[in-house]
């Protein structure tokens, strides 16, 4: 089950990664479908994080996406939303995306929420169609 109460957040992820062209789609979550995706809420000052997500393996594999409230209550929404959907690419198989200079490239995918978009970029929309075609 889902718990958390950035909802606004999480169902921001899932929109702006079902976008037109996107193969995946995302199913509702609902008490009648198994769920492959599952958030919680945690609090943990000492961590900078303020989205960890994590794969649980096993014959139902979940991906577990978690937010730090102690770091999500000081954003404000864009950067909130940042955030989930941030993890949410995570979960969807995209790795961190770095550079500087004449290879800098604009990526929700960024580790670094200050220079984050938040929702995927023509880069990650690239780089999710190569993963799953
Ligand atoms: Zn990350």
């Amino acid at each position: 089950m889902s718990s958390t109460k950035y909802k606004a957040e999480y169902a921001h992820a899932n929109r702006a990664w079902s976008y037109p062209g996107a193969r995946i789609r995302i199913a509702p979550d609902t008490a009648t479908t198994v769920n492959d995706l599952n958030y919680e809420d945690f609090s943990d000052p000492r961590s900078s994080a303020a989205g960890v997500w994590s794969r649980r393996p096993g014959p139902a594999a979940t991906d577990l996406i978690r937010f730090n409230k102690t770091r999500m209550d000081t954003y404000d929404g864009a950067t909130r939303r940042m955030v989930a959907a941030h993890e949410f690419g995570h979960a969807l198989g995209l790795c961190h995306k770095s550079g500087s200079g004449p290879n800098v490239v604009s990526s929700v995918m960024w580790p670094d929420v200050a220079r984050s978009p938040d929702a995927p970029t023509d880069v990650d929309k690239a780089n999710l169609k190569k993963l799953w075609g």
